[in-house]
């Protein structure tokens, strides 16, 4: 969906854009601006591509002196800046606006420091995230979250984003491996937080800006936690009957103690796809598959496998295969993180949700999706951290298929609603961006929303960093407390919607 038909820019609006742009080559000399129509194109949208919208101009720094200046300038000039990593946001957090410089951090390309004895790296945030476990990995080391995007995905995207991914289930999403940031704020003050040290004082800062989406300042070095790599991971794939089977197993599996380093849920549709796309030797019969991976010294290792296979049977598995090799471990995964991908394969379109529930709650809200499958007419399969609780339901639609496209975001819409009424919450790792900030109201009352709005005031008053994005209204500042929100209604036409 593309933004509003605007009218033709008037002979002001085109003055000030030229001089906005003519500025910022002086400040990024060289390659580092972008400006034409064409060249621009490229960085119309994010993962999400159903919206699309060119930016004013793109800026490309290379250095945070840069960052600064360009945020000063556009703060004593009330210009808007939407800040990005590789654009690979599932959310629209990345989207351009057409009055906005779009500040892309992908030039931020340098590992800085390895520091193995103190198991950290400080990285520039447009390394990918498996730019970071490839740095180390000749030492044993590894970075532990891994998104599916991992090998395209910044550093950076994913501590705005507080990214997560199958192994974080037993070590943690972004916020709880990253060790300190330093960032820019919009009046282009540099301020850094947290550092290779465990803890810090004062207000735990570092742990909102992770998960922040860009609202709050501009990320320029992360430094991270990196694990040493487990002496033995092995993998089990266990087919069930049913979604809900396979749900209960998962539960169990917690409820007995056990943390796996992944597990990891499919449905049949699913299955199908990822099997078709990179013959991963999934039973195709099973209505639903768990991947779970058991990590640690190998004695610990088998006995937990024979606990697993012992709970899986409890729960009807149909089948169960236990890697045995490095190899076939790899070949289990392959397929899922294939998923997305595969998906694709089978549908000309598909919009993937992301909620997160109680882990209990899952049979309730599969049998939930199918109803609401039935209801708006989509397919949808479903991948899921499964001991995570946190769903990626891809609802399956055709772009060109008039009506369509409303109907999958209706569908994904009832998704998260169900999640929120089930006790979950409206994201597990994709961030809100502008596909879920109307809905923010399903899962926080108004006091919940001022008291974020004012964090958000206490770093960019004006408004200027990432508008339009994660909050159905923004109050001025100064009148919070005075307005009433009512399902993303938008009293100040200047604040974008799209
Ligand atoms: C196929 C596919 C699979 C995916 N799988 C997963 C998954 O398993 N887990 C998961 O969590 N996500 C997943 N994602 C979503 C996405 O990859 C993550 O959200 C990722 O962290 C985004 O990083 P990015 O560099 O692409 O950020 P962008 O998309 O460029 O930006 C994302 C947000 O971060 C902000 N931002 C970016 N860089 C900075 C910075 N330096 N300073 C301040 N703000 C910044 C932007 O303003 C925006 O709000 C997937 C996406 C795709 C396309």
């Amino acid at each position: 969906m593309s933004g509003p038909s605007l009218p033709k820019p008037d002979a002001e609006t085109l003055r000030r854009r030229h001089e906005i742009v003519a500025d910022m080559r002086i400040i990024v000399p060289g390659e580092g601006v972008v400006d034409t129509a064409n060249e621009m194109r490229a960085f119309e949208s994010d993962g999400l591509t159903a919206y699309r919208q060119l930016p004013l101009v793109v800026v490309l720094p290379e250095t945070t002196a840069q960052v600064s200046r360009i945020l000063k300038y556009c703060h004593d000039r009330n210009i808007r800046v939407v800040p990005r990593g590789s654009g690979t946001s599932l959310s629209g957090g990345a989207l351009p606006l057409e009055d906005a410089v779009l500040l892309v951090m992908s030039r931020f390309n340098r590992i800085l420091d390895i520091d193995f004895p103190n198991r950290a790296v400080v990285a520039q945030p447009g390394v990918t995230n498996l730019g970071i476990t490839n740095a180390v990995e000749h030492e044993g080391f590894y970075y532990a979250p891994d998104p599916s995007s991992q090998i395209a995905c910044s550093i950076g995207g994913n501590v705005a984003e507080n990214s997560g991914g199958v192994h974080c289930l037993k070590y943690g999403l972004t916020a709880n491996n990253v060790l300190g940031i330093e960032m820019v704020l919009i009046n282009g003050e540099v301020v850094r937080l947290g550092g290779k040290h465990l803890d810090s004082e004062g207000y735990d800062l570092l742990g909102i800006m992770t998960g922040s989406e860009g609202l709050l300042g501009v990320v320029t070095e992360v430094t991270v936690r990196i694990l040493k790599k487990p002496e033995m991971a092995r993998a089990l794939l266990i087919g069930f009957p049913s979604s809900e089977e396979a749900g209960q197993c998962v539960a169990d599996i917690i409820g007995a103690g056990i943390i796996p380093g992944g597990m990891e849920m499919m449905d049949r549709p699913a299955i199908h796809a990822a099997e078709d796309f990179v013959h991963a030797g999934y039973p195709l019969e099973c209505e639903a598959l768990l991947i779970v991976e058991l990590d640690g010294p190998g004695a610990e290792v088998d006995h937990l496998i024979a606990e697993v296979e012992a709970i899986a049977a409890r729960n009807n598995s149909t089948t169960c295969r236990i890697s045995q090799s490095e190899e076939e471990r790899l070949t289990f995964w392959a397929g899922r993180k294939a998923a997305f991908p595969a998906v694709g394969r089978i549908s000309p379109d598909y919009y993937c949700m992301d909620g997160t529930i109680p882990r209990k709650e899952l049979p309730k809200v599969l049998s939930g999706m199918r109803e609401l499958s039935e209801k708006y007419g989509l397919r949808v399969a479903n991948v899921f951290h499964a001991g995570d609780g946190n769903l990626h339901p891809l609802i399956l639609y055709d772009a060109n298929e008039p009506g369509e496209l409303e109907r999958a975001e209706a569908f994904g819409a009832d998704i998260l609603r169900l999640c929120v009424k089930v006790g979950g919450v409206l994201t597990g790792e994709h961030g809100v961006g502008v596909e879920k900030r109307d809905l923010m109201p399903e899962m926080f009352d108004k006091a919940d929303l001022d008291q974020q709005i004012r964090v958000k005031c206490a770093f960019d008053p004006n408004h200027l960093l990432n508008p339009g994005k994660v909050f159905p209204q923004l109050h001025r500042c100064a009148e919070l407390g005075r307005m009433h929100i009512h399902r993303g209604q938008m009293p100040f036409p200047d604040i974008p919607r799209f």
